[in-house]
């Protein structure tokens, strides 16, 4: 699965990808994630050359409409979005999808994250800033609009790792036998390590009898209790 990334802050997501089972899919190549930021394709007004020799590429402009924030500019997110499926569609065997982050959006789920896993080879997700996207990039692209849960943020990058994280999960050999796919076995939302006893302020906290017990028929039954 390669996941690719429109984003106008890759960096964030360095730290996430760098550790533990992402770090170690990327690695064994079982995944791949790569970044295209939309500045890179910013021209015209929207592109300054100052005379200290920095240039500043806008990839916002205010809303039509008027009030507060910024918006993304269609134009090189569209752009991004192009230049990443020329690249794609060089395999003939590619099966792209394109997602674009918006908190009104489909949400997202366990479902969600194994039918991507099993029906694309490439997967292209928008991450906005700001007050969003420009409306028009969905009309053009009819990405599936996606939503991370009920609530604001400031960018879609959170969003991007959730689904590259989740996706991932559902791609075999990325998880080891130690963090087997808790998806498709009983498991359960409480769960107890060593010591058999805990001992916090004198007062003592005992791991369930059922999980000490041997009889794994019961242990189940307790798990999905
Ligand atoms: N004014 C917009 C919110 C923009 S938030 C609105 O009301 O829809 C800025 C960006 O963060 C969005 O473009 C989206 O990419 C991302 N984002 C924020 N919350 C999100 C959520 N819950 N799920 C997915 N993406 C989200």
């Amino acid at each position: 699965m390669h996941f690719h990334i429109i984003t106008i802050f890759p960096g964030m997501f360095e730290s996430y990808l760098g550790d533990s089972i992402l770090a170690r899919g990327i690695k064994e190549k079982k995944i791949k994630v790569s970044f295209v930021n939309p500045r890179k394709f910013v021209t015209g007004k929207y592109k300054k050359v100052w005379p200290d020799g920095n240039i500043s590429a806008a990839v916002d402009d205010r809303p039509y409409g008027g009030g507060p924030g910024m918006v993304m500019r269609a134009e090189p997110i569209l752009k991004a979005v192009e230049s990443v499926i020329k690249k794609i569609k060089k395999n003939s065997k590619a099966k792209i999808k394109i997602i674009l982050f918006s908190p009104s959006g489909k949400k997202f789920t366990t479902e969600y994250a194994k039918n991507s896993a099993k029906k694309y080879t490439d997967i292209i997700m928008i991450s906005g800033r700001y007050e969003g996207i420009d409306a028009r990039v969905s009309k053009i692209l009819k990405p599936d609009q996606t939503s991370i849960g009920d609530y604001v943020l400031t960018g879609g990058e959170l969003p991007a790792m959730v689904l590259i994280d989740s996706i991932s999960r559902q791609i075999p050999g990325i998880l080891g036998k130690f963090e087997s796919l808790e998806e498709e076995r009983v498991s359960s939302s409480e769960v107890y390590t060593r010591p058999e006893i805990l001992v916090h302020k004198a007062k003592k906290y005992r791991v369930p009898k059922i999980l000490l017990s041997g009889d794994h028929k019961k242990i189940e039954a307790w798990k999905t209790r």
